[in-house]
């Protein structure tokens, strides 16, 4: 179906805002076997779900083209959160605005005074969050008696965060004839026994794989191991200079961690989780809107119902805990015709794991290494010249400054300071601790370790052990460097390596201090190697870097962190 074969006032809507073709979900609501039927769909947001619920309503509100009197509301749209139900009110209002459509927001933390008189002049559709429509309900303020279409939206998200019973005694305060459309980004069992009470013969809609299929996000992976993951979000964020970055964590206590990371890093950036009140996220979401952020680090939870159009890079920090959640979370970009990049960072331990969740959810994924500092660097230096090379409006009092910087320098000092400072904004790229190059297999010994000392730990090839994820491991749970580890010699079951002697002491003890700290990697067991290494030919060997010499960042490798 077009946007022509619409209620006239609703096309006329659609065609000024610039929209020409429905999307997949609008398609679908539209379809002559969805209309006047219960629905359940799901779909992400930034489907364009939100005019989908608004063009299936028309049937119910509309009398041919126009709207009746407004009075005791038509349709009822219910979202977990404020910023959720404002978002759909706005929506709402121009679709509906040259129908006369009159809308009313009954939202928590809004004065209650304002929408008791605003639902006492009488509405076409009332938006609002549960608890706040459940008070209206109970003090009268909202009479559902005339209600011919309600609305969940993000109808998981609420069961979530305890809006069940808001829910049921909503629904049933409304006529039982009324149309319930449910808009669900995943539908685990409550969300169908929900739809199972308070709907009838209800078109079950699926545009999730479609929305996909239209191939606005690209996705990558790229595996690294688990203490050089700050390091290689970093650098995702400094590859691609998104104008909006979402970061997914699983744990608010991760979201704080990598906050307060990037933020020391010199990133804008703002989180969201449980931990933070409405202001909070208000502020954050404003400074995320007007640019003073441009990265957002979130829960799934709390990031729900967010709509960030200038949204071009996700970055699954944390892996999403199955296929469901990893489109959802990815569906934040690649909105309405926009391209968008999602990324997975993978532990190594786990790489096998999400290979198998991509393919179950036909997700192809092109694997990458994680961005170097050279390619980082080369990135800026195109930018830079794009930046720069834009033609600028100047005021006098610019061109006056400029006179006297001419009379002062030459302009190829000039033009370095000001690439310098624009430099200076950019936080550094990170050096991966196990970013030694993909041929590496082994690590050969190297001089300056003699009366060195050899340990094993359980795990080898067949735990997929890699000197990217073993040389990290080994710095972060001994509490030594890079340049303190020798050779590393990957068994079948087993790994056999070399530490300087001066700190093997040190490192046995901090490893084993370190175990059971909730690190996942904490049950790895090390022991003395008796007897020295095993003399097996390395499979594939590297030529390491002399001894302790300062790598390209300048830094010494292996900075402890
Ligand atoms: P939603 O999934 O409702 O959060 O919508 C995501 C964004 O897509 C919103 O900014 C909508 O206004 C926009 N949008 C909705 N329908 C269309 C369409 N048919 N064409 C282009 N953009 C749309």
């Amino acid at each position: 179906m077009s946007f022509s074969d619409l209620p006239q006032p609703l096309a006329e809507a659609l065609v000024a805002r610039g929209y020409e073709a429905p999307t997949a979900v609008q398609a679908a609501v539209l379809e002559p076997q969805a209309q006047g039927r219960d629905l359940i769909v799901s779909a992400q947001t930034g489907s364009g779900k939100t005019v989908a619920f608004g063009l299936a309503m028309a049937g119910e509100l509309l009398d041919g083209a126009a709207l009746p009197r407004p009075g005791a509301p038509l349709a009822l749209v219910i979202a977990p959160t404020r910023e959720l139900a404002l978002q759909v009110s706005r929506e709402l209002v121009w679709l509906y605005d040259k129908a006369g459509g009159r809308i009313a927001t009954c939202v928590g933390g809004m004065d209650p005074s304002k929408e008791r008189r605003a639902l006492s002049h009488g509405a076409h559709i009332v938006v609002g969050t549960p608890g706040r429509l459940r008070d209206h309900l109970e003090r009268g303020a909202l009479d559902l008696s005339a209600l011919r279409v309600a609305v969940l939206d993000e109808a998981d998200e609420m069961l979530d965060m305890g809006f069940r019973e808001d829910l049921e005694q909503i629904l049933d305060a409304s006529p039982q004839e009324r149309r319930t459309l449910l808009f669900s980004a995943t539908m685990p069992k409550p969300i169908v026994a929900l739809a199972k009470r308070y709907q009838r013969d209800a078109l079950r809609i699926s545009t999730v794989g479609e929305e996909r299929g239209h191939g606005d996000i690209a996705y990558q992976a790229l595996a690294v191991a688990p203490p050089d993951i700050e390091h290689a979000v970093i650098n995702l964020l400094r590859l691609h200079e998104a104008d909006t970055a979402m970061l997914f964590c699983a744990t608010r206590e991760n979201v704080r961690h990598l906050h307060a990371t990037l933020i020391e890093r010199g990133f804008g950036a703002v989180a969201l989780s449980g931990e933070h009140s409405q202001n909070e996220r208000n502020a954050a979401l404003q400074a995320l809107r007007d640019r003073r952020a441009r990265v957002c680090v979130a829960t799934d939870v709390a990031a729900r119902g967010i709509d960030l159009p200038s949204l071009s890079l996700v970055i699954h920090v944390e892996l999403p805990r199955d296929a469901e959640t990893l489109q959802h979370r990815s569906g934040r970009t690649g909105r309405a015709g926009k391209k968008g990049t999602a990324v997975l960072v993978v532990p190594f331990q786990r790489r096998r794991r999400v290979e198998m969740m991509l393919r179950g959810a036909r997700i192809s994924a092109e694997w990458i290494d994680p961005p170097t500092p050279e390619q980082i660097r080369a990135q800026d230096r195109e930018r830079l010249l794009d930046t720069l090379l834009q033609p600028v409006d100047v005021d006098e009092e610019d061109q006056a400054i400029a006179a006297r910087l001419l009379a002062q320098r030459s302009p190829e000092e000039i033009a370095a300071a000001l690439v310098r400072a624009h430099r200076a904004a950019l936080p550094e790229p990170e050096e991966l601790v196990g970013s030694s190059g993909p041929q590496e297999r082994t690590r050969e010994p190297r001089g300056g370790f003699d009366g060195s000392a050899w340990f094993r730990i359980d795990v080898g090839r067949r735990h997929n052990a890699d000197p990217r994820w073993i040389l990290p491991l080994l710095c972060r749970r001994g509490h030594i460097t890079k340049a303190e580890v020798g050779a590393i010699r990957i068994q079948p079951n087993e790994t056999h390596f070399e530490v300087a002697g001066g700190v093997a002491q040190r490192f046995a003890s901090a490893w084993h201090r370190s175990a059971d700290k909730g690190d996942p990697e904490s049950n790895i067991a090390l022991e003395p190697l008796q007897g020295g290494p095993v003399r097996e030919a390395p499979r594939k060997t590297y030529k390491p870097r002399p001894h302790g010499k300062p790598n390209a960042s300048g830094r010494r490798p292996g900075r402890a962190r």
